[in-house]
């Protein structure tokens, strides 16, 4: 079965079959840069990560790319407060982005766009759509006439005339419907503008991504994704001004990525209860935050809240403990040996199955992980139980569980080879544990049982335990 993705556009969930075969263009609609992302928006963006690393593992080659609006009412907002230009507020946040997401093991787009190194291409959009009698001039101001596009409505599934119940209108009478959408905001004091055929000023938010996607990705695009509170009116209004122009459908698939909650609320910068994400890996390591944020499946909502953090920090514990143990049979993974009669290689086996199932029914982590660890438990019962007369056949089978649940865990980014402190200190706790366990056996073969004494009491204190069997010494930390 191939991968089914719930589509937005949609209302349901739809077979995914890309424009051109073997390639996914994908955008993603990146962070308004006046403050460090938190944990709340670290989920939209994890989640697409998540999702261009399965496209990839599938063997599609995809183009990725996530915008940075540099250019918006609170950027200006808060670079008057803090008496810096706006380019000066961006850029600072822009650096911290990357520092931020690439601790957090969310790989860079391929395009990182910038919504200022795209004014021409905006101007040109909203040229076209004035000739066309889409958009309309009044002092300087351009707006979407919502009424020229017949599909309006269609990704958020409200009627043009319904718009005005229920949601905040912004009441403007030089708009011929208040529910018009600005596309330029003329020139205002201490605003950074651009000159324009119809006056200086600046974008409106919504053109920026029209402009960007398009530029990168073409007039049609695969899969566009956002969180949940984007997709009204921002993607509705991507979609309107796009489709008025091109005639072509904008995108196929749309994503969208439910709230991360504390405390039962959404977590946001209005609410004033978020955790950024800096903050949070001073606690956790990075594996422990992807896993928490993949523990659910992205359309449902997720509390944050310590337990949960806890959770996942001994799971992915268990997850690196369970990899260390048998990280050793690796290299007989590929000796071609049949292990077709193993108990670890059949569930092996069926775990592969079970994660690809669980991811392409549109993306489901929860289950994947789910899958990833029941594995674990049965391979640390295994070796619990067997240590002592591995066969040839359980070695390469412990082999190929290990190289299957690497493969698995860097889909999902919750075991990234080399790049995270946490791999690091693990690789360098079984380096120096290797060490410890030579000394220990140097000692007792020269009869030095005070040295080999010290080194298991020293051991014990630390909360390590070793397991001497007649293939030589294992450990594991107490209670795993
Ligand atoms: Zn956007």
């Amino acid at each position: 079965m191939g991968l089914r993705i719930y589509n937005s556009l949609t209302n349901q969930t739809d077979e995914f079959v890309p424009i051109e075969d073997g390639e996914v263009s994908m955008y993603n609609c990146g962070p308004t840069v006046y403050d460090y992302f938190h944990i709340g928006n670290a989920r939209t963006f994890l989640i697409a990560d998540v999702i261009r690393r399965y496209l990839e593992y599938k063997g599609y080659q995809v183009k990725f790319v996530q915008n940075f609006t540099d250019i918006d009412n609170k950027i200006i907002n808060r670079a008057n407060e803090k008496g810096v230009s706006a380019s000066q507020l961006s850029k600072k946040y822009i650096d911290a982005y990357f520092e931020d997401s690439q601790k957090l093991g969310i790989r860079s787009a391929d395009v990182h766009p910038k919504a200022t190194d795209h004014i021409p291409e905006m101007i040109q959009l909203i040229q076209q759509m004035i000739d066309k009698e889409i958009a309309y001039e009044v002092d300087g101001d351009v707006y979407y006439r919502i009424h020229k596009f017949s599909d309006y409505g269609k990704l958020s599934n409200r009627k043009p005339e319904d718009l005005l119940s229920g949601a905040r209108v912004d009441i403007d009478k030089r708009k011929e419907n208040p529910r018009d959408f600005d596309l330029w905001k003329s020139v205002k004091p201490n605003e950074p503008s651009w000159s324009c055929p119809w006056g200086c000023g600046r974008p409106g938010w919504h053109i920026e991504c029209s402009a960007m996607a398009m530029k990168h990705l073409g007039e049609s695009i695969d899969i566009h994704a956002g969180g949940q509170d984007l997709q009204f009116p921002h993607h509705e209004n991507e979609i309107a001004q796009s489709e008025v122009l091109t005639g072509k459908t904008f995108a196929r698939y749309w994503i969208h990525t439910a709230f991360l909650r504390i405390s039962g609320n959404r977590m946001g910068k209005s609410e004033q209860n978020f955790i950024y994400v800096r903050d949070a890996l001073k606690d956790y390591p990075a594996e422990t935050i992807r896993h928490f944020l993949i523990s659910a499946h992205y359309r449902s909502p997720l509390d944050y809240n310590e337990a949960s953090l806890s959770d996942s920090n001994s799971a992915v514990r268990r997850l690196y403990n369970c990899l260390s143990r048998i990280s050793s049979y690796s290299e007989f993974a590929d000796s071609g040996i049949d292990v077709g009669g193993s108990e670890i290689a059949h569930t092996t086996s069926a775990m592969m199955t079970s994660f690809e199932s669980a991811m392409d029914e549109d993306f489901n982590t929860a289950l994947a992980v789910g899958e990833i660890y029941k594995l674990v438990g049965h391979v640390n019962r295994f070796l619990t139980q067997e240590q002592e007369q591995l066969m040839e056949a359980d070695r390469v089978a412990l082999g190929v569980a290990y190289q299957s649940l690497t493969k698995v865990c860097m889909v999902l980014g919750i075991y990234t080879e080399l790049e995270s402190t946490t791999n690091r200190n693990t690789l360098l706790v079984n380096q120096l544990m290797e060490l410890v366990i030579d000394i220990r056996k140097d000692s007792r073969a020269r009869k030095d049982w005070v040295t080999a004494d010290k080194v298991r009491d020293w051991l014990h204190e630390a909360g390590i335990e070793l397991q001497d069997t007649p293939s030589g010494t294992n450990w594991k930390w107490k209670g795993n």
